[in-house]
This record gives structure tokens, sequence and C-alpha cells, in this order.
């Protein structure tokens, strides 16, 4: 019987989080988590809400480096962080030299008509104020540019680990903007994948829109499916923001991925990156 999970997707008071690592990783002990990774937001150029200071970044990576020494015979712990891909400014590797691992995902497109980066993991209404702003109202256009964006990451700064791949539909509740399933939709996603098969990276399933949004995880089911048909590795993450969230929707979420039919979850366990089996109890590792 497996009773341990893996989450390499998680944040504290050091960005927009609640609660510090010490307190993250004893609740990481108390849920059955064997592996765990921190990964704060990484500091940007602009000033923004959620994201650490670039001032904090050294106490943050000795504190989460003194933890993972401290606690090294009870739980694995990693030492990383979600950084924003921005294009000419930053991306994966601007940390990933002094970082066990890095999830790489994008929450900005382009700027606003104030010159500002226009935030696309924000309120819908700001979402909205840009795409009507600056992209017309065209929609198709605003998604091509979100996964022409993951895509120039993936080929140009691949993460070890893709964040969120279609959190852009936050903003499509009740398919009010566009609908998943129409061929010019599934081209963006197809071409996506395409890419990040020929790469190492992994692809997590990530369950905060289960248990912040009601919604569905990111990716959800339909591109699962051809996720699976690719082959490409995927990992469960929970994105906590708080130290109860860290195995939120979880065990959920592993059996919906074992009825789409994946065998394995690839995570980094003893400094390696493996591919173990698991079910909705939890990883055989
Ligand atoms: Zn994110
Ligand atoms: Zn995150």
């Amino acid at each position: 019987m497996p009773d341990s999970w893996t989450n390499y997707h998680s944040h504290s008071h050091y960005c927009d989080g609640v609660e510090s690592p010490r307190e993250q990783v004893e609740a990481a002990l108390r849920q059955s988590v064997r592996a765990f990774g921190f990964s704060s937001h990484g500091p940007v150029h602009f000033p923004n809400a959620w994201s650490m200071q670039a001032d904090r970044l050294e106490e943050y990576l000795s504190e989460t480096r003194a933890l993972q020494a401290e606690f090294a015979d009870q739980i694995d712990l990693y030492v990383g962080l979600e950084v924003d891909f921005l294009p000419g400014f930053s991306g994966p590797s601007t940390y990933a030299s002094r970082l066990d691992f890095t999830v790489g995902s994008v929450h900005y497109l382009g700027l606003n008509e104030q010159g500002e980066p226009w935030e696309i993991d924000g309120s819908t209404e700001k979402f909205m104020k840009g795409l009507v702003e600056v992209h017309g109202g065209d929609i198709r256009k605003v998604i091509h540019l979100y996964y022409e964006h993951i895509r120039q990451m993936i080929e140009t700064d691949a993460p070890d680990i893709l964040g969120h791949l279609d959190k852009i539909k936050i903003h499509n509740l009740r398919n009010s903007l566009y609908d998943e399933n129409e061929p010019w939709y599934q081209a963006e996603i197809d071409e996506t994948l395409t890419l990040l098969a020929q790469t190492d990276c992994v692809l997590e399933v990530n369950t905060r829109g289960l248990y912040k949004k009601n919604l569905a995880t990111y990716p959800g089911l339909s591109v699962l499916q051809r996720v699976q048909e690719r082959k490409i590795p995927v990992m469960i993450n929970s994105d906590s923001h708080a130290p109860s969230e860290i195995t939120a929707k979880l065990s959920r979420t592993a059996l919906l991925l074992k009825q789409a039919g994946f065998k394995t979850l690839r995570v980094l366990v003893a400094g390696t990156w493996q591919d173990v089996p698991f079910d909705e109890e939890g990883l055989y590792l």
C-alpha cells in the first residue's frame, strides 16, 4: 500500500503564500509527503503583488537549504523557484544554477496600454481590459500569443517542470470566450505538446483549479489524454499557497490520471528523476 505523495510546486510567505518554509515542511510530513519542493515565485524586474522581492532571494535560498539538511532523514526537500518566462528579461535559466529544479510558468503576456506587463493569471476584469484594449477583443490572437510564449520557453529556456499549461482558461468559465474543442484551440495544444515531447521537461498536472476554483486541473482531461498518447512525463503538483493545501486534490487527480491511462509519474526522489507507479492512495516510492 502506498502512502506517500510528492509536491514540487508550493508557495510560502516569501511570495504570495502564507506561513514559513519550516511550517511547510512540518505540514508536508503530517500529510505523508516523501518529497517536497519549495517553489516561491522568483523575483521579476517590475513591481508586482505576488513575487519574491529580489533582496529576499539569498535569505530564501539559505533558509530552504538549511531545512533540506536538517530534515534529510525524514523527507526529501528540494530548493526551487517558480520562474516567470519574460522574454528578454528572465526565465528558468536565470536562477537554475542555484536551484535543484525550476518550475517555468507564463503569467504575463506583453504590455498593456499603460506599458505595464499584462497579467493573465490575475482577475478576469484585468484580463478582459487587456484583451479589449490591446488586442481588440481577439481571443484567438491572445490564446495564440499565450501558447507561443510557452513554446518559446520550451524551445529556448526549458524548465525542469512546465507550470499549469492551460491556466489561461480561468477566464473562460462556461466557455464564454472560446470552445476548447474547436480545431484552432486544439492545434495550439498539439503544437505545444509536440515541442514538449522533444524535451526532458516534466508536465505538471496542477490541482489548484480543483480546490480553489472548483474548475479543473491545469491542464484538463482532454489535454491530458493527448499528453498520454505522446508519452510526455507528468507529475501531480498542488501549487499550494498554504501548508494545509500541500496535498489538496492529489488523490482525486491521481485517480483521474489512472483512468486516463497513465501508469507512472515522473518525480525527483533521492536526487534522481524517476518514473514511479501510483494510484489514488499515493506513489509507490
Ligand atoms: Zn503560477
Ligand atoms: Zn505557483
